[in-house]
């Protein structure tokens, strides 16, 4: 019999927050995720830093930025800082807060809305606070800021939600800086009494993080499949031994879904914006979720996330995603002149489960590096051209996944020559 399970959709219920979930058509396993009933997709980024943190915009250009491209949410997530407070910005001719910045902060939102004065001597700006930014940029039902933080210890982990800044965890060990920091988001939620979620990120930057890793933190239920930052090797690397971030999602999966069907991993996309101004690596518009609201509040998207009513998208717009005993079908929104290839991605039962350790040059083990494995994990089970695309359950599978690759290049891409991509959630069987 065919299932989808939803842990945090079970959570939600037993802590009072879930409201109606999916809308279903015919029998009660079929399940329709699509603009209806007076559900919505919203469009949104839940990764983003301004001048609260390290990025090179005032908090205002950001939004400003995120609200003209028609998003319908964005969240402020600078690291360990929530726009909250006072903080000076030096302005200095050649630096990232510099006159003509703020001269052209002045011409777009108006002299009365930015904050320069001296402090000990020297010019500084006042950056506005969240507060203050939802006076300016919200309009209901069309644009909304979500409180958020990229709580960054060893490990960054992006808190959705939130109500008070949390402290990262001191741990240097990365499955211990995880496990602690998606702890504190779940614990200030259930103090809160209101959802959250978190989401681990870039999984593939710096010194990175395996699969193995993140499949051993089972509070973790979100992660970045993508991330629009230049620098963060979504595609993998073959020098570092980086895995592509589709290999690792696949690996996360069947680990986890073979011993527990509740352990579903939700992969996010986001921009981890950083450089507003075309110079830099990490620019607005790349990564962002769709996600089917019953309306465009804090909670109401947040809600929608817990239930994994969304789906990934660096480029491509889903109209529905629909599934049931038999089938799953992933239709796109048409475009004239547009292709669409679906792969329809799994792991089945019976799977070749060996793995090998990824070694480097030296023939040592390459530390926080996936294992190597067969192709049986995250094998493409179809792949079709047909919009909408059917996959027809074969019944052995663990989970199947879609990634949708569109036949269109995507514009100022993470990497030369990107086509527009979506990942849909994973369909637990
Ligand atoms: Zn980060
Ligand atoms: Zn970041």
């Amino acid at each position: 019999m065919f299932k989808h399970y939803r842990l945090a959709a079970q959570i939600a219920l037993l802590t009072g927050i879930a409201s109606a979930t999916i809308s279903c058509a015919g029998s009660d396993s079929d399940t329709t995720l699509k603009a209806d009933n007076g559900k919505q997709w919203y469009k949104g980024n839940t990764h983003t830093h301004t001048l609260w943190s390290d990025g090179d915009a005032a908090p205002e250009y950001a939004v400003s930025w995120y609200k003209e491209q028609g998003y319908d949410f964005l969240s402020l997530t600078d690291h360990n800082v929530l726009s909250r407070g006072t903080k000076d910005i030096s302005i200095k001719p050649d630096y990232k807060l510099s006159p003509e910045r703020v001269e052209q902060l002045k011409k777009m939102f108006g002299a009365e809305n930015v904050m320069v004065h001296t402090k000990d001597g020297k010019p500084v700006m006042r950056l506005r606070t969240l507060d203050q930014l939802q006076g300016q940029f919200e309009e209901p039902g069309k644009f909304l800021l979500i409180e958020g933080e990229e709580i960054t210890g060893k490990t960054h982990v992006n808190g959705i939600n939130l109500e008070k800044v949390l402290r990262a965890s001191k741990s240097k060990n990365n499955i211990e800086s995880m496990r602690q920091q998606v702890a504190l988001v779940d614990e200030h939620s259930k103090q809160a009494g209101r959802p959250m979620f978190a989401h681990i990120n870039h999984a593939n930057w710096s010194a990175g993080i395996s699969a193995e890793e993140i499949a051993a933190v089972p509070e973790a239920r979100y992660f970045e499949i993508y991330n629009g930052h230049g620098g963060v090797k979504n595609w993998g690397d073959e020098k570092e031994g980086k895995a592509h971030m589709d290999t690792k999602w696949d690996i996360i999966l069947t680990h986890r879904l073979s011993k527990n069907k509740n352990d579903i991993m939700y992969g996010v996309a986001t921009d981890d914006t950083h450089n507003y101004f075309g110079k830099g690596s990490a620019r607005p518009g790349r990564g962002w979720s769709m996600v089917l609201a019953d309306d465009l509040s804090p909670n109401s998207i947040t809600e929608a996330f817990l239930r994994g009513d969304f789906y990934s998208s660096a480029g491509v717009t889903l109209d529905s995603i629909s599934w049931n005993d038999t089938s799953y079908t992933v239709a796109a929104k048409p475009e004239a002149g547009v292709t669409y290839t679906t792969q329809f991605i799994g792991t089945r039962k019976g799977y070749d489960a060996s793995s090998s350790t990824l070694k480097g040059p030296d023939g040592e083990p390459m530390t926080h590096r996936t294992r190597i494995y067969s192709k049986d994990i995250g094998e493409v089970l179809y792949e079709t051209t047909d919009n909408p695309a059917v996959y027809t359950f074969k019944g052995d599978e663990i989970y199947v996944r879609a990634k949708i690759i569109s036949s269109k290049p995507k514009s100022d891409p993470f990497k030369a020559g990107d086509p527009e991509l979506a990942w849909t959630q994973p369909i637990v069987r």
